[in-house]
């Protein structure tokens, strides 16, 4: 459903944004229904959901650690500081920003290399302990060691798991239903890399191609998997599950900051900036983090230009009854973690109350970072995963401190670099290549 022009011009009326959107210039938006902690108790999740989700990943140690001994049984990843980073783009946009910059290196998480690993990998498990224990295969009280046993396997090959996916959900879902012993069903959107569909058949995955976007293929996955009695569909559009499973990294991250002696509080204020697709993964993390930070805790949320999903859902009120192709956006983007045309409902209807904004990034900048980023603190990520690190620069020059009287000498910016650790060598190399290129010709 494309709009009417008269529509669109009715929108762009009441919303001036909206045409900078619609032009896909960068934009930064701030969140007017940003509210205090006073709203918490009317959520559908509260913190002691996130605590049991992340017994539920205890309870999975022993399992992980047997099948994936990589992860030692815990997927976690380290945050570090990036201070050549920060040095060099202040640099590059001729502007010291305030605090210290921070990465959260989701790109080294195992077994899926990207932020994906947190929700997919706890929604399968999740899915996986309910069957169990109604089977009377396991109790919670036993040692989950016995998911890696053949007995297991030969329980969950009756059973099927779906997902849609632009590449890293599939990549997650795929790599951990194949170890528990789901069939499992990838259904990839056309923005999906080649190398992942290799490395999922190589593990036994099914991968459905389809030429739509990834709505399309959520769809279309969703009709195929829930045909099936035994089917069971993890929908990115609407997963409570999959937000939980995020969500946990909140309780993890304030751990990380009080080893490293990183204080926050009312005069240390925590800016986190999270890279986003459907809005379920930066919707889980702000919702953890807001459990733990309260006031504290900013978070603002980054998108493409060409696939501003969430920020066109909130700013319109119309959350996941619109999408961006409604406004003759075409949701093309090297970002492919990002590109999504249409918000989650689930996540959606949570962040809209919690987050500081919105800020989108064009295609080439996100080169230029991952290349700069690569340069300064020898990380390489994805492009969508690049997305975070400039919203210091951004957010820093908004209006955003004026309204929230906030003390910026000590802020802690943490950039959320959401995933790259599976991509293939030579294909990295083209990124960086790409990104070092642009640079060359803008100082030309
Ligand atoms: C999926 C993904 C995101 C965004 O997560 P959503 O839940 O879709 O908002 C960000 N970065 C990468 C690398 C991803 O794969």
């Amino acid at each position: 459903m494309v709009l009417k022009q008269k529509e669109i011009d009715t929108w762009q009326e009441k919303l001036p944004l909206l045409k900078r959107i619609i032009d896909l210039d960068p934009v930064v938006w701030l969140n007017d229904d940003r509210r205090k902690m006073s709203v918490m108790p009317t959520m559908p999740l509260k913190m002691q959901d996130i605590k049991e989700a992340e017994q539920l990943w205890h309870r999975f140690a022993p399992f992980l650690m047997k099948a994936f001994p990589e992860t030692n049984g815990v997927i976690e990843s380290p945050v570090q500081k990036g201070q050549n980073l920060k040095s060099e783009l202040d640099n590059y946009f001729s502007s010291a920003v305030d605090g210290e910059l921070y990465l959260k290196c989701d790109n080294e998480l195992p077994i899926a290399g990207s932020i994906k690993a947190r929700g997919g990998i706890y929604e399968v498990l999740h899915h996986a302990e309910s069957l169990a224990i109604d089977a009377g295969l396991i109790t919670k009280q036993d040692n989950y060691e016995r998911f890696a046993s053949n007995r297991f396997k030969a329980f969950f090959k009756n059973y099927s798991i779906g997902v849609g996916s632009t590449g890293n959900l599939g990549l997650s879902i795929g790599i951990i239903s194949a170890a528990l012993g789901f069939s499992v069903t990838v259904y990839m959107s056309r923005d999906a890399k080649q190398w992942k569909k290799d490395l999922l058949r190589k593990k036994g995955v099914t991968v459905q191609e389809f030429a739509g976007d990834f709505s399309e293929a959520i769809y279309a996955g969703r009709l195929k998997t829930n045909e099936n009695p035994k089917g069971y569909f993890v929908d990115d559009e609407d997963s409570k599950h999959l937000f939980l499973g995020y969500s946990v990294a909140a309780i993890r991250l304030q751990k990380q900051l009080e080893e490293q002696k990183i204080q926050i509080d009312e005069n240390h204020p925590l800016f986190v900036y999270l890279p986003c697709g459907v809005g379920g993964s930066p919707g889980g993390i702000t919702f953890g983090l807001k459990q733990v930070f309260g006031d504290h805790v900013h978070c603002f949320f980054v998108e493409p230009t060409h696939s501003p999903s969430v920020l066109i859902g909130l700013l319109t009120g119309e959350m996941e009854r619109i999408s961006v192709q409604d406004f003759g956006i075409d949701n093309h983007t090297e970002a492919d973690g990002l590109a999504v045309g249409r918000p989650s409902r689930f996540a959606t209807g949570i962040s809209k109350h919690l987050l500081s904004g919105i800020y989108t990034v064009r295609d080439e900048q996100l080169f230029k970072i991952l290349a700069l980023l690569y340069d300064n603190e020898k990380i390489y990520v994805e492009p969508s995963a690049a997305a975070g690190i400039i919203g210091p620069w951004n957010v820093m020059h908004s209006n955003y401190l004026k309204q929230s009287n906030i003390h910026t000498e000590n802020i802690t910016h943490i950039a959320w670099l959401t995933g790259g650790g599976l991509v293939p060598e030579a294909e990295m190399k083209q990124f960086y290549g790409k990104g070092k290129r642009l640079i060359k010709k803008e100082g030309e």
